[in-house]
């Protein structure tokens, strides 16, 4: 079996290496020519995803991308005060595996280290223009015109996805959460926080963790839906002067940060994906932020991109046919991933309104993160490499 992997992204790349691991072959087209390692800040993989890299048989590859660490999270108001903790600092021996804050250029360039190892092919500069299917085989059309043929495609390429669009034209747009986020990382002169630090401000959401001497931060703006590919036409140290008006009245230690900060890395409007009716076919398929992107406040979407890098290979290998193992492989994501991307909306949106700043919030908070506790429970504790398709699939 030949599977076409479009987008070498967490998702593209981390598939390649699970379908190696079960001994089929696949190649990887990537629309972008190379991505520097600054590329899109950082993130942060929590215990379910640190599991699935492991069964993926890279269980170091966080560690060689430099990742550090974290456990737990406290929740700050905007005069400082704690109002809320999630406290992680048994996460090991509850799960397995602590959450790891990683730079994402970093990792990818750790999964491409990965994936060339392997001997998995990768083209740069292959941008997907449309995929058509026959009963025999899936054809990806690229914009250069050339054509290519496999048993499958699987469209790993982000949320903004040409396979949906060129497979589903009729599939929902992402949605937009409502707050541009924007961050980076600085050298500051504090002790490790090991916990993250998140404040809700007085006109913004912020929050950091402190790693070795670098803090490494983010914002949430509140803004109107911005129109694709105007952010990054304004001057980053703009978005910085921008973040530093916003919090010039919230706690100490994040004015701190935030002198010390020079630039801010990026600005990223956050959207999630509404839910597809359907993201197979017999011989297409997608995976990662292409089915199911979540908002960032849910903490999950490269881990579940790692996830379903073991589970759809395994689909593949063990199901009759190709058609039956995607529908196997939806069949096994469908509720895990449609259950965290609702809860990633609903922090989503409380961080969105944190310029209300409103003492409902401070005194409801600590209610909304215990029942969040019980769900990011059960979102740390599944044991990917546990998981069979066929037990949930439909043969
Ligand atoms: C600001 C921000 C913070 C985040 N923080 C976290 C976090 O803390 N924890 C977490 O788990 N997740 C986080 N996420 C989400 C996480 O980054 C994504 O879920 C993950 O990167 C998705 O990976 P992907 O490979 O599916 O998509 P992408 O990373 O978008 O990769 C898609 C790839 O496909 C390529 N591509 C696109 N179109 C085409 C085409 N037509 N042809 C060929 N190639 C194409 C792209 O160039 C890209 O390389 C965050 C996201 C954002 C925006």
């Amino acid at each position: 079996m030949d599977v076409l992997i479009c987008g070498a992204g967490i998702a593209g790349c981390a598939l390649a290496l699970g379908l190696h691991r079960v001994g089929i072959d696949s190649r990887l087209i990537e629309a972008r020519s190379s991505a520097g390692p600054e590329e899109g800040a950082f993130l942060t993989i929590a215990p379910n995803g640190m599991i699935a890299l492991a069964a993926l048989g890279q269980p170091g590859l966080v560690e060689a991308a430099r990742g550090a660490a974290v456990s737990g999270i406290e929740f700050r108001n905007a005069a400082g005060r704690r109002i809320a903790r999630l406290d992680g600092t048994g996460d090991r021996a509850r799960y397995g595996a602590t959450s790891h804050l990683v730079r994402r250029g970093l990792l990818r360039e750790q999964l491409l280290v990965a994936v060339r190892e392997a001997g998995i092919a990768v083209e740069h500069g292959a941008r997907v223009a449309a995929v058509r299917e026959t009963p025999g085989e899936a054809t990806v059309v690229l914009e250069d015109g050339r054509e290519l043929g496999a048993d499958v495609v699987v469209g790993a390429d982000g949320i903004w996805s040409q396979v949906r669009a060129s497979v589903w034209p009729d599939a929902p747009r992402p949605a937009y959460g409502g707050v541009i986020d924007c961050g980076g990382w600085v050298p500051i002169d504090l002790p490790d926080s090991r916990a993250q630090q998140m404040y809700f401000g007085r006109r913004a959401f912020f929050g950091f963790v402190v790693h070795r001497g670098t803090a490494y931060w983010f914002s949430n703006v509140p803004a109107p839906e911005p129109a694709r590919g105007t952010l990054a036409k304004i001057d980053p140290a703009a978005w910085l002067e921008r973040v530093r008006e916003l919090h010039a009245d919230d706690p100490a230690a994040v004015r701190r940060v935030l002198d010390a900060a020079t630039t801010s890395l990026g600005a990223w409007p956050i959207y999630d994906l509404p839910s597809l009716a359907t993201w197979q076919t017999a011989r297409v398929c997608l995976v990662g932020d292409a089915a199911h992107a979540t908002n960032p406040s849910a903490g999950q979407g490269a881990s579940l991109c790692l996830e379903d890098a073991v589970i759809l290979p395994r689909a593949l290998r063990d199901s009759p046919n190709t058609a039956i193992a995607l529908a196997n492989f939806t069949n096994t994501r469908r509720g895990r991933v449609e259950q965290i991307v609702a809860m990633g909306r609903r922090i989503g949106t409380r961080k969105a309104s944190s310029a209300a700043g409103s003492r409902f919030r401070d005194l409801s908070l600590p209610l909304f993160l215990r029942m969040g506790a019980s769900a990011t429970h059960e979102q740390y504790s599944y044991r990917v490499d546990e998981v069979d398709p066929l037990a949930h699939g439909v043969g």
